[in-house]
């Protein structure tokens, strides 16, 4: 149950006074529907209004705030002319410029012949100083109350900054003082203030210097955010810890044959991995463990020797992917290696339907398969398993902690392996998985082809077609990427359709093209086509991003670079140099670059390491420019910054350590402090893993 005390924030923000169904609208879309979600709607600017000038020398277009006395007012002759009221001090006169005014309110607010206080942005209009719709307008004895400087919020079309300052004003009204669940010692080490005081003084910047990531309120609020999500990873993590695991050990039959079937040797790494994977699954802990390695490094045969070595035990395997691509193509990579060892492979997505999936069903209940691959079609509750005991989910950052503890709820004590191909530098990789086993496969396998990879500018268009025109006459495949808009589905959509009409007037028939909102088996016959040569140049959004394996393709188009990420392009191109032949990535971009974007390409040219790619991924995130979750797989926060706050997550890492090792069911009076905090950060799903939760 979430603390009484909390309540109050997570009121609905139409709650507030002067906050109805439109304005409530619009706040909930700039922000989250409740008064925390308000409360966590930091500044970005500040509008300082200690600049007192006379009329004669208020600089045009500063906020001003001036002593005035009020002349006269001048109705308009017509409603669409703005209302004047023209003002004075010793120096000149200026007006004050009202559109739609209530005339009656206006003459109240300034009376002809009095003195006022006025603050907002100083115009000039043929020669005359003005100011429209004045900020604040005040009488002498209230100008003591006038703010200083004012807090400026990030906004969204329709609402006004104003509405929205008063609704941010009445949330923080409701924030309750909350007990102290940051350990004492480390906060006085950092002299921060308590979770309440520190909510305010973000609000309250007096200066371009409080906006910093770096203040002590900002840096006290993202610490509590990185130390919830810590310790619901922990808490998790404890849960499936504590789940009895059933030791899964083989008797080598069918991994013995597999690696004898295989054309090549595993590279160090992935032995590595293997024996890591089989260690944990021979205990009786349970397993839940990461798989991290680049497109290519060979996870799938390390996962498999996983799965085999839970049939040899007699149970099933399952492996879960998280498009129908993916999930096929791992069906086909599989089925042929296990067919050969007298093994069943079952294989389950949504568009299965009627009596095949029926009979896919019953023999996954009955145990006749002895692998099952999928999508995420495998949680839903029809799909029972005979005897699930592995569970491999496949580029995990596209499933939640819920959906892998789903389908190991699908059976008996069931061990997990996440496969993941975005690389994580280090220092994040707690921060997204909390204290997740890691196996990382960070050696290639040998014999692949180097990828040479160019930036061009999208004005040489032409002569990139022409290329591909003579790369193709050559017998190359050829992957040509359409940019991402906005984040848009849609709008990818018809990019890839235009360029695909344009290369098709070119090219004829031998072009292609895939979407994610082709129907599955249109997509899987064209991606066919081109793996079977009857397509030279595939035109593609990125669902071709995880993982589609074409090993011919061995020239990679992408327009409109600039506009990805780091880790997305590499993913990418990893798409080709799959096969022993060089490759060529072009990485067309805009001539307007920033220098962010600029200096992603520069990496990309200079490096095809992907932990590499990923640390400067990380580093150049500070460069303000924001890539979605979408392109990163990072998990978002609202306050806490993983490029200014980076210091702060080894810290809050040891911090959900100490707790679990000294109070793991949070009892104590710190640890009744800390589910407040879980429920504040709304981590609070992770509580019902407490025996008094
Ligand atoms: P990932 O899933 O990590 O992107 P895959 O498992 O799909 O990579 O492997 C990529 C390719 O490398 C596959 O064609 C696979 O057969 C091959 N491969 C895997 N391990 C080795 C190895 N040790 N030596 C040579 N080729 C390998
Ligand atoms: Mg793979």
């Amino acid at each position: 149950m979430r603390p009484d005390i909390l309540f109050p924030l997570f009121r609905p923000v139409t709650s507030l006074k002067g906050v109805g169904p439109r304005i409530g609208k619009l706040i909930e879309k700039l922000a989250g529907p409740k008064l925390l979600d308000l409360a966590w709607h930091l500044p970005s600017g500040i509008v300082d209004r200690r600049y007192r000038p006379k009329v004669a020398e208020a600089a045009e277009g500063a906020v001003a705030t001036l002593t005035l006395d009020v002349v006269t007012h001048q109705p308009p002759p017509s409603r669409r002319l703005p209302y004047r009221v023209v003002c004075q001090d010793e120096t000149g006169f200026i007006s004050l410029v009202f559109f739609h005014a209530h005339t009656d309110y206006l003459a109240k607010l300034l009376p002809e012949g009095e003195t006022r206080v006025v603050s907002g942005t100083v115009q000039i209009f043929q020669g005359t100083p003005q100011i429209v719709h004045p900020d604040h307008v005040v009488t002498l004895s209230e100008a003591a109350n006038l703010p200083e400087v004012e807090p400026v919020y990030p906004l969204t079309a329709g609402l006004t900054p104003r509405s929205l300052l008063r609704a941010v004003g009445a949330a923080l009204e409701a924030a309750p003082e909350l007990p102290e669940w940051l350990d004492p010692a480390w906060l006085r080490e950092r002299d921060w203030r308590n979770w309440r005081e520190s909510l305010l003084a973000a609000h309250a910047p007096e200066g371009a210097a409080d906006l910093e990531p770096t203040t002590p309120a900002r840096q006290r609020l993202a610490y509590d955010e990185l130390l919830a999500n810590q310790l619901a990873l922990a808490l998790v993590r404890r849960h499936v810890r504590r789940l009895k695991g059933r030791p899964i050990v083989g008797d080598g039959r069918h991994v013995t044959a597999l690696r004898a079937a295989l054309p090549y040797r595993l590279t160090g790494a992935q032995e590595r991995s293997v024996a890591e994977i089989l260690a944990d699954m021979g205990s009786s802990t349970r397993m839940l463990r990461l798989l991290q390695g680049d497109v290519g490094s060979g996870k799938t045969v390390v996962a498999l020797i996983a799965m085999l070595t839970a049939v040899e035990a007699g149970a099933q395997a399952a492996l879960m992917a998280p498009t129908e691509i993916l999930a096929r193509q791992h069906l086909e990579v599989i089925r042929p290696l296990v067919g050969a060892l007298g093994l069943e492979v079952a294989y389950l997505t949504g568009r299965d339907k009627g009596k095949a999936r029926e009979a896919t069903l019953a023999r996954i209940a009955g145990g006749e398969a002895d692998l099952v691959i999928g999508t995420h079609a495998l949680f839903q509750s029809e799909v029972d398993f005979h005897d699930l005991r592995l569970a491999v989910v496949d580029e995990q950052h596209r499933f939640g902690v819920h959906q892998r503890l789903n389908l190991s709820a699908k059976g008996e004590a069931v061990d997990v392996l996440v496969m993941t191909a975005t690389p994580i530098p280090r220092t994040l990789t707690m921060t997204v998985y909390g204290d997740m086993d890691a196996s990382r496969l960070d050696e290639k396998p040998p014999g692949r082809g180097p990828v040479d990879t160019r930036t061009v500018p999208l004005s040489r268009l032409g002569e990139v077609t022409a290329g591909i025109a003579r790369a193709v006459g050559g017998g190359a495949r050829v992957f040509w990427v359409c940019p991402l808009v906005e984040e848009s589905e849609a709008l990818d959509v018809a990019a890839a359709e235009e360029r695909y009409a344009a290369l098709k007037a070119e090219f004829g028939a031998r072009v292609g093209l895939v979407h994610g909102r082709m129907k599955g088996p249109e997509k899987d016959r064209v991606m066919a086509a081109f793996r079977d040569g009857d397509i030279d140049i595939l035109v593609a959004t990125t669902v071709i991003e995880v993982g589609v394996d074409v090993a011919q393709a061995t020239v990679m188009v992408v327009e409109h670079a600039e506009r990805f990420g780091l880790a997305q392009l590499h993913q990418l191109r990893g798409r080709i140099g799959r096969g022993a032949e060089a490759g060529t990535c072009l990485l067309l971009y805009a001539e307007t670059l920033t220098e962010a974007a600029r200096a992603r390409l520069r990496v990309l040219r200079e490096s095809e390491d992907g932990f590499l790619i990923a640390e400067e991924d990380l580093k150049l995130r500070g460069a303000g420019e924001v890539l979605g979750t979408r392109q990163s797989g990072l998990p978002q926060f609202r306050l806490a910054d993983i490029q200014a706050h980076q210091d702060l997550m080894p810290v809050a890492r040891d911090d959900a350590r100490l707790v679990m090792e000294t109070d793991p069911e949070l009892a104590g009076p710190r640890g009744q402090a800390l589910r407040s905090l879980l429920y504040l950060f709304e981590r609070d799903a992770a509580i019902q893993y407490l025996r008094s939760g």
